[in-house]
């Protein structure tokens, strides 16, 4: 980026953005400016703004996509135009979402005998609201025609994330959170013959739980759901919130059994934009079959030309995510998000195996088993808490959460490093360079060596 972009002979243009009369001054923050500024000057100057924002490199807080290739960028930039409602103006974007539908489903393994219903989205979030209203709907209409008041739906579910919360408020359902048990990463499936009821529209299974990054057992909640229907008759329905794990399992562990295998699975969300490696902006929720999607709840489309269905909370939504998606399909294949994914999984295990070699931390997901994270406590001895450390850490730019588990295990406080594409081993043998410097100036008992070469206090 040039500083000083100096501009000779060019009449009505600075010589130097920050000679310009917009530098020489704070920018206009709340009120809209009257003159128009020069298109680079006001660039240069945005640029420069969000250096402050950090970098998102070492954000080991997301989940999200941070790395995109030129490919990506350029796929981007050249479909800035395109609108995901838009069906009839851009068919091949909607052929491209149709055929993503298809390759996610069979991922999830679909059964084939039947065409895979499912759409893009703008995250898991809005994926998961729809989700949420086709439980709703089907609970519903299967209660009124059996007489039955359904007026008061519940959804069971384990450490959720914001968003069942959302879906549970915004549409007027019971949410259950089951509480976790102590030393439990999630739903345990015993715990639920408390929590299901006639009014329950489904269970919420989280392949990849946000706090603990493990997944819980959809298997096991699947046969316990089995279980409750043959004492109670109340047959449940499994959603499976799979944001980041619907596209690592596939890859990283295919016989693990948490999708349309199971019968009681009867829709899947997934985060395009994590582990699914497209740029930020797109989810997918894929149901078992179209009869899971009450008809009812979708619309259909007339004035933009042709009669298209749509089942979205939003109406425009920009389509060149859902295109990089197709994008990093084609370019990657399985093997090569298998090996994405691995490498990951690979380096979260490095990290682990340093992280607990530090002393004074004890790990409650060490990256082999479910998400490519890690997770871990302190030693009630340590004498700082990890509070301290995300900010003894955050003065060398990473960002590090600490948050208290859910309940009941709230008195627990973790921290937690996401490994994702992008991030590779040499970048997390940095970040323990700078945990066993935040552990010496914190005064935690570190095993490492307390003065290494380069390093002044
Ligand atoms: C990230 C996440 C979400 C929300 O997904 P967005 O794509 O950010 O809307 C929902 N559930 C789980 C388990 C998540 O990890």
């Amino acid at each position: 980026m040039a500083l000083h972009r100096v501009r000779p002979g060019r009449p009505g243009r600075y010589e130097d953005v920050f000679t310009a009369p917009l530098s020489q001054q704070a920018l206009p923050k709340y009120r809209m400016p009257d003159a128009p500024s020069a298109p680079d000057v006001v660039y240069d100057l945005l640029h420069e703004e969000l250096l402050l924002d950090g970098n998102s490199v070492q954000n080991l807080a997301t989940f999200c996509t941070t790395w995109n290739s030129d490919e990506v960028k350029r796929i981007m930039a050249e479909t800035l135009d395109k609108n995901m409602i838009d069906k009839d103006e851009y068919p091949q974007t909607a052929e491209i979402e149709n055929r993503c539908v298809n390759i996610i489903a069979d991922l999830w393994r679909s059964p084939a005998e039947h065409e895979p219903m499912g759409c893009s989205t703008t995250g898991s979030s809005e994926a998961a609201m729809l989700g949420g209203l086709a439980l709703k709907w089907r609970w519903r209409q299967a209660r009124e025609a059996a007489g039955k008041p359904a007026d008061r739906p519940n959804l069971v579910c384990g450490p959720v994330q914001i968003c069942w919360k959302k879906f549970a408020r915004y549409f007027d359902v019971e949410l259950r959170e089951v509480p976790l048990e102590p030393g439990a990463t999630g739903l345990r499936p015993h715990q639920l013959a408390h929590y299901v009821d006639e009014n329950t529209i489904g269970v919420v299974a989280i392949l990849g739980v946000t706090f603990t990054c493990d997944y819980e057992p959809v298997a096991e909640i699947a046969k316990a759901l089995d279980a409750i229907q043959a004492n109670t008759g109340h047959d449940v329905p499994i959603h499976v919130d799979a944001a980041s794990g619907g596209f690592v399992a596939p890859f990283t562990d295919p016989d693990l059994v948490w999708d349309f295998r199971l019968d009681r699975v009867a829709s899947i969300n997934a985060s395009g934009h994590k582990y699914g490696l497209a740029p930020l902006g797109v989810g997918w929720v894929v149901w078992r079959t179209a009869d899971a999607l009450p008809k009812d709840l979708i619309f259909y489309v007339n004035y933009l030309g042709g009669n298209m269905p749509t089942f979205a909370l939003n109406f425009s939504r920009p389509g060149g995510e859902v295109i990089a998606q197709y994008y990093q399909f084609l370019r990657l294949g399985r093997d090569g998000y298998r090996r994405v994914q691995e490498a990951c999984m690979d380096t979260a295990q490095y990290l682990a195996g340093q992280i607990s070699g530090l002393g004074p931390f004890e790990l409650l997901y060490d990256g082999s088993t479910a998400l490519p994270a890690v997770c871990y406590t302190l030693r009630g001895d340590a004498g700082f808490t990890l509070y301290d450390l995300t900010e003894q850490l955050r003065t060398r730019g990473w960002q590090v959460p600490s948050y208290p588990l859910p309940p009941a295990r709230d008195q627990t406080v973790v921290q937690r490093v996401l490994v994702r594409h992008g991030a590779g081993r040499d970048e997390m043998a940095l970040l323990v360079d700078d945990v066993k410097r935040a552990l010496r100036r914190l005064g935690g008992h570190s095993t490492c060596a307390p003065h290494q070469p380069g390093f002044h206090h």
